[in-house]
């Protein structure tokens, strides 16, 4: 009996059987945009469907030139574009599994400044006023859908997904606040719902009965003045009437100020929503939003509020999640972290998207573990996500791997990440490299400061140097004064701290420590209640959009977070992240001030100048302590010693390489390319 029955257990669809309840989502990864990319598109999701996964969805494509998301973005707009898709349907085919074509028409959120939408209003996370298109335009749109759904089939999709949430095209028809039209789709709720209906007659009716239609239905707006959820359930059965298959769940629009996906959203946090509409329809329906594991996906089946799961990021991180689960693996499983800095951040900076924790994610035809025939002995220093990634994949393929740590766990800086509330997530990464070092028989040595002299005796072939990072001192008068600690010192020693704190330095770890020292109580990334109250979120949806007002709780004691940059605070965090860390650091009334010069820290406190244009200000900022997040640096005497030895080849790596602009997804991916190099 496996573990996961309800997740595990097929979906009958009347025409076609889904093997599980687990649907990889839509992601856009930066392979769909050019034909000459879909050999490694078609690896990609290759990869996933041997791991078991039973539907997946491809990133989204347009059904006309004026709905592109990206100038020249991806679309499906005719015959000669079929034998490309063709490659990745058979790799999927092949492999046992299904897959959908995301038809997504971007409406105002298509980068370009050629995008047009229901009304001509300006989205506020997009620099183009789009144009209105005619009452003929949105007849012959619907049409467009139709054509691209009739190539999806003859290029042998099992179906198709229409995109009816996130603030695209079709959401901006469904909403008042984007649809000022007088014609037969705008007005009465009745009118504005004619599009999407009318799309998908027009599909059902161009692709026959037995071919897949999803609908991703926005559940819960999370804008002003949107739809409510008996709107929403109205459209849901209407849905159903004109011929969907599967209604999948979409959680608020991309202009939206409520996290819905970054690591701090609990888990599962809105499948109340998704369970209003199982209620009211017949058709399977689809939970979505931060799943990432098998006990959360089982669990919100079993309790019959969905009848699957999409996960997107977590099959990004780990293809095998599903072979993993349903084979008593769970512990195996490389769980996404949601931290979206090698997926949704790349995705957004238009670089092609991967996985912080799998940087072989979107690279699977180059970045190869392949088995080693030639064995070889290799010392790891540092236990860190360096240390650990290149360890782990060097096992794996076969070599003799020996890690030294010298503290007491293995982890490095991440154990420090995932004591902030928000980042508990970031455990999982430490609890995967520990089944993995199991698995494949990694010899760790924790409290083992290694010397030089102990790796040139070891008969070691490679000596891999990964002693990560220490945080920056800054030399300043009273850096050494009792009110002074490092954020490693706060966070490696839980210490207590006063009431009124100064944190110097506002990159991620100012930020961090900024949410650390004003949160009390357990973190409410564990409880859904208490976070949807912090986020004035409406889970029953009965306000327009699912919003009231926010109740975050001020930080209990004054806190400080400076930098000496005149610029704003946070404009260097993560593209689709750091407006959340801001928000909450405002809504926590924690004291943001940039253009800082520290002066010194005595008895009184933190003494600061700060210039504002021609004025420079004098304060004293009557703190008990003061953090320093001022960034860090490299720990590479090892290496140093290491380096001209001739009986091994020594290799430096993450941080202890270069400290600067670091981050996990640098240190991980280096890594990795290192030991797939061995
Ligand atoms: P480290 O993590 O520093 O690991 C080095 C290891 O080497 C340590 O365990 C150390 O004990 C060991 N070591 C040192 N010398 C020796 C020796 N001689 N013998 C044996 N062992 C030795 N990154 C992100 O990408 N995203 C985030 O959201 C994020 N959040 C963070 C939040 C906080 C609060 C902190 C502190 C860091 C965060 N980071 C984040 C940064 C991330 O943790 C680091 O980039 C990453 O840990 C660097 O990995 P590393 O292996 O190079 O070094
Ligand atoms: P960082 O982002 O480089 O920030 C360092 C901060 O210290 C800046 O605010 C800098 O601003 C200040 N500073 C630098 N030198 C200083 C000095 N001599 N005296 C006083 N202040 C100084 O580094 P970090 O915050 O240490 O983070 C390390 C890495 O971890 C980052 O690269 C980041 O990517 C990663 N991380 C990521 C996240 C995430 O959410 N993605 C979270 C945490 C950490 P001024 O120079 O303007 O003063
Ligand atoms: Fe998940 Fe982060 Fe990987 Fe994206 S980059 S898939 S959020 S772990």
């Amino acid at each position: 009996m496996s573990q996961y029955p309800h997740l595990l257990a097929p979906l009958d669809l009347g025409f076609t059987t889904l093997k599980n309840r687990v649907m990889m989502g839509s992601m856009h990864t930066g392979l769909e945009d050019r034909p000459w990319h879909f050999s490694e598109l078609a690896a990609y999701f290759a990869e996933r469907a041997r791991g078991g996964v039973g539907l997946m969805v491809t990133g989204g494509f347009s059904p006309n030139r004026a709905g592109d998301l990206l100038p020249f973005g991806s679309k499906l707009i005719s015959g000669w574009q079929v034998p490309f898709h063709k490659k990745v349907t058979s790799a999927v085919h092949e492999a046992g599994s299904k897959i959908l074509l995301q038809v997504l028409h971007a409406g105002r959120y298509g980068y370009t400044p050629f995008n047009v939408a229901p009304s001509a209003i300006k989205s506020p996370i997009t620099p183009f006023k789009p144009r209105e298109l005619s009452t003929a335009q949105m007849y012959k749109t619907i049409e467009h859908y139709a054509r691209a759904a009739k190539l999806a089939q003859k290029a042998n999709y099992d179906g198709i997904e229409i995109m009816g949430s996130e603030g695209y095209f079709i959401t901006q028809i469904l909403n008042a606040r984007t649809n000022k039209r007088d014609d037969e789709f705008g007005g009465s709720y009745e009118n504005r719902m004619r599009f999407p209906l009318d799309v998908v007659k027009a599909v059902r009716k161009a692709v026959g009965p037995d071919f897949i239609l999803m609908f991703r239905l926005s559940m819960l707006d999370l804008v002003d003045d949107a739809s409510t959820m008996e709107e929403v359930i109205v459209l849901a059965k209407e849905l159903e009437k004109a011929g969907i298959t599967i209604i999948n769940t979409g959680i608020g629009w991309h202009e939206a100020r409520v996290p819905t996906i970054v690591t701090s959203v609990p888990r599962a946090a809105f499948v109340d929503a998704t369970a209003k509409v199982k209620e009211a329809v017949s058709i399977p329906v689809i939970a979505s939003n931060r799943i990432n594991m098998p006990d959360t996906a089982e669990e919100v089946i079993a309790s019959g509020k969905a009848d699957m799961v999409s996960m997107a990021r977590p099959l990004l991180a780990d293809p095998e999640w599903v072979n993993k689960a349903a084979s008593g693996r769970t512990n195996e499983i490389n769980t996404c972290i949601a931290c979206n800095q090698a997926c949704l951040d790349h995705t957004f900076e238009n670089k092609r998207a991967s996985c912080l924790v799998n940087p072989r994610a979107c690279h699977e035809t180059k970045l190869i573990y392949s088995k080693t025939n030639n064995a070889a002995k290799i010392a790891v220093v540092g236990g860190g996500p360096a240390g650990l990634a290149c360890a782990v994949v060097a096992a794996e393929r076969g070599h003799k791997v020996t890690i030294f740590e010298a503290r007491s766990e293995i982890g490095g800086q991440f154990n420090y990440a995932s004591k902030i509330p928000g980042k508990e997530e970031f455990r999982e990464t430490i609890r995967y490299f520990d089944t993995m070092i199991k698995k494949y028989g990694i010899t760790l040595k924790l409290n083992h400061k290694v010397t030089a002299g102990e790796l040139s005796s070891g008969d070691y072939e490679h000596v891999v140097v990964a002693t990560g990072v220490k945080p920056r001192m800054p030399k300043m008068e009273g850096i050494d004064h009792a009110k002074v600690v490092s954020y490693q010192d706060l966070l490696a020693n839980n210490l207590d701290l006063g009431k009124s704190v100064a944190i110097m330095g506002a990159g991620g770890i100012g930020f961090d420590v900024g949410e650390y020292l004003s949160h009390e109580g357990e973190s409410t990334t564990l409880n859904k209640d208490a976070w949807m109250k912090e986020w004035g979120v409406d889970i029953t949806n009965t306000q327009r959009g699912g919003l009231v007002k926010s109740d975050m709780e001020p930080s209990p004691r004054k806190l400080y977070l400076m930098q000496r940059k005149a610029s704003a605070l946070g404009k260097g965090l993560n593209k689709t992240t750091g407006w959340v860390h801001r928000a909450v650091m405002k809504l926590k009334h924690v004291e943001m001030i940039g253009g800082v010069n520290y002066d010194r820290i005595d008895d009184e406190g933190l003494h600061i100048s700060v210039t504002k244009g021609e004025q420079t200000d004098l304060r004293v900022l009557d703190v008990d302590n003061v953090v320093i997040c001022a960034g860090q640096e490299s720990v590479n005497e090892l290496f140093e010693a290491l380096k001209d030895n001739p009986t091994f080849k020594s290799h430096l790596i993450g941080g202890a390489e270069f400290a600067g602009e670091l981050d996990a997804k640098r240190a991980i991916k280096q890594a990795s390319e290192l030991a797939a190099s061995f």
